[in-house]
């Protein structure tokens, strides 16, 4: 067996996935299952095919066409913003585009038109996170003449996208917004528009009844992925968080000081690490780093392991509170945070094994 490497349950991930999309289904919101996460991995893909999901979103275009590829059907809708450079592409693989800017707007209609192909667009609009979309405020014109320029391309729904950049939460005023604005432009567009209003974050609304009706698309995959969110902080209670499990490998084990002895310069990272006197502990160094994980998001089953610090390819961990007598060869278990998660799928030199 080669370490490190991800153990992934696709039954688990099935388990969630039904679970996100029955409940999305009783209030008649579309779910688009986010694979960015696992790089578009064809074997998740396939098992949320196969719970009913129609739509699978994707931030790159590289793993639309490894998905089909792979033989995963689509429709898939593109969740970045397309580069001009990507265009093309963009248009011959995917049904669906979120964009937020007139000139990729009136390109992707060129393209469009040049292929004959149909494309459906969701214009996003920025409700306060700072990250994609034109702002509030100035969404309603911006969006009702731009989609007055189209030819081919199809203005289906708008969008928006929170706690990404800004870490704002989505809330019943932020999403009011969002169906004021559906109502100015389904009025003189003559349109239904949908409303992409939701990512992992958003389900707490739905749980609190607070959602308003008009959102009727959810862009979910951390939910569903990991059972986790991020931004709401909170593992969700109904969803299973033991999707991905990491597995690394004890290189050494070792009794040393807390604190290191020798003028105190930078990290391999950068960083002015801090130390806290303890005495001397017990320690672990796995062979796992920052090349393949972000330590601060390791969640170790042994709750009495502390995770001090990683380099490049080095991880250690204090263990004198636990109960195990840990030694070299020893396989280390962990739960992953988002960002822990999305660095170990993405390294070449984490495998990744599926049950
Ligand atoms: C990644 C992403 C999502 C999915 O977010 P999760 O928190 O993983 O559910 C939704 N929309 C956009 C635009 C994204 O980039």
């Amino acid at each position: 067996m080669k370490f490190p490497r991800l153990v992934i349950s696709l039954k688990k991930i099935e388990e969630n996935a039904k679970k996100v999309l029955d409940m999305l289904n009783k209030h008649n919101i579309e779910l688009v299952a986010v694979t960015k996460l696992v790089l578009g991995d064809p074997k998740i893909a396939k098992t949320l095919k196969d719970v009913g999901i129609q739509k699978i979103g994707e931030s790159r275009l590289d793993n639309i066409e490894k998905m089909i590829k792979n033989k995963i059907s689509g429709p898939f809708q593109l969740l970045r913003i397309p580069m001009l450079s990507e265009l093309d592409k963009a248009v011959l693989l995917v049904d669906e585009i979120l964009i937020s800017d007139e000139t990729t707007a009136l390109k992707i209609d060129e393209i469009a038109q040049k292929y004959d192909k149909n494309i459906e667009l969701i214009y996003m609009i920025d409700v306060g996170d700072l990250r994609e979309g034109v702002w509030f405020e100035n969404a309603c014109k911006t969006i009702e003449n731009i989609a007055k320029k189209l030819k081919m391309a199809k203005l289906s729904g708008i969008g928006t996208n929170v706690g990404c950049f800004g870490g704002i939460l989505p809330t019943k005023d932020n999403l009011n917004t969002l169906v004021g604005i559906k109502k100015y432009l389904d009025d003189k567009l003559n349109t239904n528009l949908k409303i992409s209003g939701g990512s992992t974050v958003t389900l707490k609304l739905i749980e609190s009844g607070e959602l308003p009706e008009k959102i009727n698309q959810f862009r979910i995959g951390e939910g569903i992925l990991l059972g986790t969110d991020a931004t709401g902080h909170r593992d969700i209670p109904y969803l299973s968080q033991n999707t991905v499990i990491l597995e690394a490998e004890v290189i050494e084990v070792d009794y040393k000081p807390s604190v290191p002895v020798g003028k105190i310069g930078r990290d391999s990272m950068g960083r002015i690490p801090e130390f806290e006197d303890k005495g001397w502990r017990k320690r672990i160094i796995l062979a796992i780093g920052e090349q393949d994980i972000d330590p601060n998001g390791l969640k170790p089953f042994d709750k009495r392991l502390e995770v001090l610090h990683a380099s490049s390819d080095h991880t250690i961990i204090d263990y004198t509170e636990s109960e195990v007598n840990y030694k070299i060869g020893d396989i280390l278990k962990f739960k992953l945070s988002y960002g822990a998660a999305l660095r170990a799928f993405t390294s070449p030199f984490v495998k990744k094994i599926y049950q």
